[in-house]
């Protein structure tokens, strides 16, 4: 029969009478027996609990004082009445307990009175139980879910099981905890989400910096995809998220740790590369050498004139032929005369109109309004939903099965757009402190002394032109937006 250690909790209030340490002493001993294990009594350890539910495990003198006796003795085994108690997030434990514990004795093994299987608290899933345990039975209020996470940041939050993100080092600190620190590839990472802001494509971006001879991540060269794996990681704004799913009920839950570890990139970059893609998801691509694409409409037709590429190479030598054409009248433009043409003009313009003192109270009124445009679009649905909420009461009711399933596909509708103001919603907040902070316009300020490359002309277009109307006859008319944000919330 092998020796096993024992740990209970004495607590000096509540629950006293049906966890009192005999009733805890008993199950240990229960389970000692159907696992063929045997406690002494000299290797049952109690703790005395009395406020110091939120203490960390290496604060817990008799765990602590039970570990080195582990140690000294070479005993691995070790029975916890009740490990979801151990702490505030049971998470500690992991940390101050069980980790180093397995360092010094590598055949650890961990049981709780209610499995009879070792415990793995490496296992991602089981240390995220232990959160949700919490999070489910003691910390049912929002407030203290809100104390729970606060803790994880206080003591320093790690990654468990997962790589070293590029631009990181994961840094080992006292006590097992590791944390990322920036490395010299934190540079790189910037510029990466300097391009974007700036609307190069992926493979753009890959050109760059395969140009630069920078070796990538895996030390070869760089694709769109590896260029959009950084992109798309939420690590870079200093962010820790957990997925974690429930065991109950097949949910997800995330976890989301704000200022877990130095940012390498700030959220407004994040913010600029969202607004590109929804730009290029209205007007089209960024990087085409059309730079009017879905800017530029025909005045007798009304419409945005169609692009036409009749490039060929004959003996080697590329020739561009690149038309904006109206495919109603048949009205046909070379790209380079209405670029020659209308670009200075624009850029003028926009360096003039982004130095003005009104500019940003002028912008930051106009993003206001839209914020009560979408909140009272919310408001809407809000009541709206409420109302089917209550006919899909009325239908259950009635046992009217059909009726019950057509409301329920339109609340799911009705949910999924009240999500889409709600993203909408979270936009503007950040592009009003991106305005705010002088963090867009002064973007505009820097650039435009240079010579620009297309990509950056096409940006420019996007944000601030509303359409350049062309015709045979008539003088050309160019219309600039009133408020460079607008489309934002369509
Ligand atoms: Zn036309």
């Amino acid at each position: 029969m092998k020796l096993a250690f024992a740990y209970i909790r004495r607590s000096s209030y509540k629950q006293q009478k049906n966890n009192s340490v005999e009733i805890q002493k008993q199950h240990i001993q229960e389970f000692a027996k159907r696992n063929n294990l045997f406690v002494p009594v000299e290797l049952i350890f109690i703790e005395d609990v009395t406020s110091a539910y939120s203490k960390r495990a290496a604060q817990r003198k008799q765990l602590m004082k039970m570990a080195e006796k582990m140690v000294e003795m070479n005993i691995p085994t070790v029975i916890f009445h009740d490990i979801s108690r151990m702490d505030r997030t049971g998470y500690s434990f992991t940390i101050d307990f069980y980790r180093p514990m397995l360092e010094k004795l590598p055949e650890l093994e961990v049981y709780t009175t209610d499995s009879n299987k070792p415990l793995d608290p490496e296992d991602t899933s089981i240390k995220m139980n232990f959160l949700l345990f919490q999070h489910e039975s003691e910390v049912k209020s929002e407030r203290a879910v809100g104390n729970l996470t606060t803790f994880l940041e206080n003591n320093e939050t790690f990654r468990p099981g997962s790589k070293t993100p590029y631009g990181y080092n994961q840094i080992k600190k006292q006590k097992h905890q590791q944390q990322l620190e920036p490395n010299e590839n934190a540079d790189i990472v910037s510029f990466i989400f300097f391009l974007s802001t700036w609307g190069k494509s992926l493979q753009k971006i890959a050109t760059i910096l395969n140009e630069a001879e920078i070796p990538s991540p895996k030390g070869g060269i760089w694709r769109s995809s590896t260029v959009e794996n950084i992109l798309k990681n939420p690590v870079y704004t200093g962010k820790l998220i957990w997925d974690v799913h429930k065991r109950k009920d097949d949910g997800q839950k995330q976890f989301i740790f704000e200022e877990s570890h130095q940012p390498i990139i700030n959220r407004f970059h994040l913010q600029l590369i969202k607004q590109n893609n929804h730009l290029q998801k209205t007007f089209g691509r960024i990087d085409t050498p059309f730079l009017f694409l879905n800017k530029v409409k025909c005045r007798h037709c009304d419409q945005p004139l169609s692009t036409q590429n009749g490039s060929t190479k004959r003996n080697g030598v590329k020739y561009d032929y690149h038309y904006y054409v109206c495919k109603s009248c048949g009205y046909k433009v070379g790209i380079k005369e209405v670029h020659n043409r209308f670009i200075p003009i624009i850029l003028n313009r926009v360096k003039e109109s982004i130095s003005t003192i009104q500019i940003k109270p002028k912008t930051l009124a106009f993003i206001n309004e839209m914020s009560i445009e979408v909140e009272q679009n919310v408001d809407a649905k809000q009541k709206l939903l409420q109302k089917l909420e209550e006919k899909l009461k009325i239908s259950r009711d009635l046992k009217d099965r059909e009726l019950e399933l057509k409301i329920s596909e339109f609340i799911q509708q009705h949910k999924n757009s009240l999500k889409e103001y709600t993203i909408c919603q979270e936009n503007l907040k950040t592009t009003y402190q991106l305005v705010e902070k002088d963090q867009f316009f002064s973007r505009f300020n820097e650039i435009l002394d240079h010579q620009l490359g297309p990509d950056e002309k096409r940006l420019i277009i996007l944000y601030f032109v509303d359409y350049l109307i062309l015709s045979t006859d008539k003088e050309p008319q160019l219309h600039f937006k009133s408020n460079i944000f607008s489309n934002l919330i369509d």
